[in-house]
């Protein structure tokens, strides 16, 4: 197929690429990616650049071991203050384009204010024609505030910069029904129309598993950028004749298809970027109401809360099920009610609110503007 035409994309280039024999920063697959961001440049299309390697950058100029294993966390974070000005400097070498440098955390994409601020730096870097290049705050960021891998990262800039493209580099050609190093069977998918849960099984585990990098976050980074109506397209960035054919036009990798009814921006935020902080444990006339009336979630619904959570914290809604390990979830909502509250409200018509607590905001606990239904 050919890649469909775009006009601002974002660009994920691995660590394994940019210091792929553990010697700190080369050019050997740089030079060729370089060359498809400039050609695309030429095109007249907007690019922005994630680039990993600053841990890797800061091992080798420390002289030490391996990228990443049994580094403790001041480690790593004292690493990456060391190897991102050299992963700069490395990048820089490679345009004419002045290069911005843009390292962002969890926190900057999970508060809107502060998403917004972001959004308006990478637009505003882009009409001053520059080439932003991203990277986690890998030094400041703790483990709770991290988004964790910049496959992922990568998904949530396209989104908040408004791309039309999500181009993954990797080290196989796309996503193949096995493990291509290990079978030499493997057969790769041109197009991914949908990410569903066999594609999830295909790269090793449960949709919600934790990720653990490889092509696993490559999948949730692609069902990130897809959701949000955002073409996503997995290539081997070891390949220069592979972006070479990408700067034609043609789609040398794996290609996922965007949403055809991309979700809205605030619906896209609370699905993917918002942590949620509890759960309301629901009835199946909840749960049904919630699933096929477009209803919003009364009291009387629910059977159980697990706290704690405040009132306009996000929290799971679940609904319990004999068949299977555990509770099946239903959706994610802001609720308007903290977990004390919640515990003496529920089960009681919404009528019933105010003579039970003081103060009364609202009858419905999650009103349906604020609420999105997810997969089980
Ligand atoms: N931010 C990390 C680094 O630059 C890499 C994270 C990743 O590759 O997923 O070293």
């Amino acid at each position: 197929m050919a890649l469909p035409d775009w006009d601002r994309a974002v660009i994920k280039v691995g660590s394994a690429l940019v210091a792929p024999d553990k010697r700190g920063c080369s050019t050997t697959y740089l030079l060729p990616i370089a060359r498809f961001i400039v050609e695309s440049q030429r095109q007249g299309n907007e690019v922005i650049l994630v680039s990993s390697g600053a841990v890797a950058a800061g091992l080798a100029a420390q002289g030490d071991g391996h990228p990443g294993s049994g580094l403790s966390i001041p480690e790593k974070q004292a690493l990456a203050a060391i190897g991102q000005p050299l992963l700069m400097a490395h990048w820089r070498r490679l345009f004419d384009v002045p290069c911005a440098q843009v390292l962002l955390t969890y926190d900057d994409l999970r508060r809107r204010a502060r998403f917004v601020n972001a959004k308006n730096t990478i637009n505003e870097l882009l009409d001053r024609g520059t080439l932003p290049i991203v990277n986690e705050n890998d030094t400041v960021a703790v483990e709770e505030l991290q988004v964790g891998d910049n496959d992922n990262l990568a998904a949530f800039v396209a989104v908040l910069a408004g791309a039309d493209l999500l181009v993954i580099c990797s080290d196989v050609d796309g996503l193949y029904d096995a493990d291509p190093h290990e079978s030499p069977d493997a057969e790769r998918y041109p197009v991914v129309e949908a990410i569903t849960d066999e594609v999830y099984d295909m790269v090793g585990g449960a949709r919600r598993a934790t990720a653990t990098g490889g092509m696993r976050t490559k999948v949730e980074a692609a069902e990130k950028a897809t959701d949000r109506g955002i073409g996503t397209v997995l290539v081997n960035g070891t390949k220069g004749e592979h972006l070479d054919a990408l700067s034609r036009g043609e789609m040398p990798g794996t290609f996922f298809r965007p949403a055809e009814q991309p979700r809205s921006a605030r619906k896209h935020w609370m699905v993917h970027a918002l942590p949620t902080t509890g759960r309301i444990v629901v009835d199946e006339g909840a749960a049904q109401a919630l699933r096929h009336q477009g209803a919003s979630l009364l009291p009387a619904g629910i059977v159980d809360v697990e706290g704690p959570f405040a009132r306009g914290d996000a929290v799971e809604v679940v609904v319990p099920d004999e068949g299977s390990d555990g509770p099946v979830r239903v959706a994610k909502g802001i609720t308007q009610y903290g977990a004390d509250d919640l515990k003496r409200i529920r089960g009681r018509q919404s009528h019933a609110i105010a003579e039970v607590l003081d103060d009364a905001p609202s009858d419905h606990v999650i009103h349906r503007d604020d609420l999105v239904l997810v997969d089980g």
